[in-house]
């Protein structure tokens, strides 16, 4: 029988979202990579991605958790994404909008961990 080589989950992984244009979900990724890798291969896979700077998390509309490449992040140390995801409501893709960051300013004893701006409506591929 021959064995066909394969690449680490992690580096399959990352070639499919840098591939994609939009932010990828679990499901979309799992669809692609389960004849390959196991489920929880793909899951840890991704943690690892995302401790490494290399991917970020952003939850749609829904509360479907999406991954998208960092072009932003120098190295795991500052890799926070206050830049703007747009939802389109019409094709349900998820676009990272890199250059705009909302500035906000918590009140004080408010500690923040984690910040999800999405915007819903019309992407330009849609409208
Ligand atoms: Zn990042
Ligand atoms: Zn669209
Ligand atoms: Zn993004």
């Amino acid at each position: 029988m021959e064995s066909q080589k394969k690449i680490p989950a992690k580096l399959a992984v990352e070639q499919l979202i840098s591939k994609a244009t939009t932010a990828v979900s679990h499901n979309e990724l799992i669809g692609q990579l389960k004849e390959r890798y196991n489920r929880v291969t793909i899951y840890r896979s991704l943690d690892r991605l995302v401790d490494d700077g290399k991917i970020h998390r952003i939850i749609d509309m829904d509360g479907v958790s999406k991954y998208a490449l960092c072009h932003s992040c120098e190295d795991a140390h500052d890799h926070n994404h206050n830049h703007v995801h747009f939802s389109c409501t019409a094709c349900q893709e998820v676009t990272c909008l890199e250059n705009i960051i909302p500035h906000f300013q918590l009140p004080e004893e408010y500690i923040s961990k984690e910040v999800n701006f999405t915007v819903s409506g019309i992407c330009p591929k849609c409208n």
